[in-house]
């Protein structure tokens, strides 16, 4: 699909959602068994071109990208009767005599979901999977950083799905500008701040729901009193898995000044014992997306003082995991989402010094605090806001569909991931149900007399 087929393909889509077929939950389970099956097809395709597009190693892929989107996809499978059933809801009878309340699950209708390039595959199919088990057709737009990629999906998805049920429109950003012109019953975002800025613009031209799933400066803590080796184990893992280009990824550090230097120097024995003396030969280290990203990169090297790693090969868009120490809060690295592996490191003698500079800037996406002490944990997340946290851990909290995944403020708005994907893709339709026996006249002009009744049944 192409921009000049946008809008008779958004015709047939809405022609098709019209026949109310997409309602029906056999339908939908259908569906959502056909992509398993079409994944399962794929998932060697998609190996291939994650090495080619990331060189992301098979683990990371299956890890981070395929097996999250097949636990998706069962998870739905499994509950989508239940999730979908009527909610009955407690009604007042002295005011609603007779009349049952229902809440109904309502599909939108016609659905972009616009993706990014860092987890291209995840980032557009789960949340296709949420927008097709509330019922949606859906239009798909792959990020067109990774083409590869993005051109297995197409496949995948043209190979086994109607289009006018799932559209698929792969290009540059000007297909996703046109694309932004059309109305949508509803828009879910994944990508930076400023394209969620224009997006949200877009829908309001139409009032059309969105979902911005953004990124930003996820910060992580480590104090005093923390199990340093276990820290060390998870930061390293969380921070250069995707080669930092994860948005919810540590994205500076904070640590207490007592215990500092051995932190940094078990961050760089993790360093070297997870990716080898000579990082650029590990197989478990994906690149950067573009030659451009990584001259981005490169510039940062210049702030602070580099403890471990610090190579750059602009054309093998290579950068080796990396500690900046002694960065200052108002170094051009702290400005920004560093969306790479550089680690800046900052350290705080008083916990209060870490709130003052979370809370002086937009709300992250993602928070990490790392201490034995449970009132210090407390505290922590009582004077802070973010999108989600780990207690001793970071990333972690994206891989439980039990819980909502989203941003507040700068990092975003709304919700997904299991259930709550269901629900973010549907309207809450509420429903009251009257029996006609009776007709109580309270309400009815004139209401002379009536106002006495009327404040004993509301208060
Ligand atoms: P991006 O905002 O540049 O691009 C995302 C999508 O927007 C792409 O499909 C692209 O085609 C489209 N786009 C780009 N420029 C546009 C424009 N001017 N008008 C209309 N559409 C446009 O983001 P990115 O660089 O692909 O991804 C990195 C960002 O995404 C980071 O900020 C990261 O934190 C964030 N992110 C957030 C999550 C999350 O779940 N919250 C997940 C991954 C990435």
């Amino acid at each position: 699909m192409n921009i000049e087929n946008i809008s008779s393909v958004l015709q047939a889509q809405r022609e098709f959602f019209f026949t109310h077929k997409t309602k029906d939950l056999e339908f939908r389970l259908e569906q959502l068994k056909t992509l398993r099956k079409a994944i399962l097809k794929y998932e060697d395709r998609l190996y291939e071109a994650f090495w080619k597009d990331l060189r992301k190693s098979k683990f990371e892929v299956y890890e981070t990208e395929i097996g999250l989107v097949l636990e998706e996809t069962g998870r739905h499978i499994r509950n989508l009767h239940h999730w979908a059933k009527p909610r009955k809801v407690g009604t007042n009878q002295l005011l609603h005599f007779w009349s049952k309340s229902r809440i109904y699950q309502e599909p939108y209708g016609l659905v972009l979901i616009m993706a990014p390039w860092n987890y291209p595959f995840q980032l557009l199919i789960n949340p296709l999977i949420g927008a097709l088990s509330a019922g949606n057709c859906v239009a798909l737009k792959p990020s067109e950083l990774t083409p590869t990629i993005a051109g297995v999906m197409e496949e995948m998805i043209v190979e086994f799905f109607n289009p006018r049920y799932i559209s698929f429109f792969n290009g540059e950003v000007e297909l996703s500008k046109a694309l932004l012109e059309e109305k949508w019953d509803q828009i879910f975002f994944t990508g930076s701040p400023a394209v969620g800025r224009i997006v949200m613009e877009s829908a309001a031209r139409n009032l059309s729901p969105v979902v911005l799933e953004l990124g930003g400066k996820s910060p992580c803590i480590v104090d005093s009193d923390a199990n340093l080796k276990v820290a060390a184990n998870r930061i390293a893992w969380g921070k250069f898995l995707n080669a930092g280009q994860t948005c919810i990824a540590p994205d500076y550090l904070f640590v207490h000044t007592s215990v500092k230097n051995e932190f940094l120097r078990l961050m760089s024995n993790k360093i070297t014992q997870y990716f080898g003396t000579n990082p650029r030969e590990s197989k478990d280290l994906t690149r950067i997306v573009s030659e451009i990203k990584t001259q981005r990169l490169a510039g940062f090297l210049g702030q602070g003082r580099i403890i471990a790693g610090g190579e750059v090969d602009i054309l093998d868009r290579f950068v080796s995991p990396t500690i900046l120490d002694n960065v200052k809060p108002g170094d051009p690295i702290m400005q920004e989402e560093i969306f790479g592996p550089i680690l800046p490191v900052m350290e705080f003698s008083n916990i209060s010094e870490v709130f003052t500079f979370i809370n002086s800037h937009s709300k992250p996406l993602a928070l990490y605090y790392f201490s034995e002490d449970s009132s210090r944990q407390a505290e922590v997340l009582g004077k802070t806001s973010s999108g989600g946290a780990c207690i001793n851990d970071v990333i972690t909290h994206v891989a439980n569909p039990n819980m909502p995944f989203g941003g507040v403020g700068n990092s975003g708005m709304g919700k997904y991931h299991g259930r709550y994907s269901f629900e973010t893709f549907s309207h809450q339709r509420s429903v009251i149900s009257k029996s006609t026996r009776m007709d109580v006249p309270v309400r009815y002009p004139p209401y002379r007399g009536k106002l006495r009744i009327l404040k004993m049944l509301l208060k």
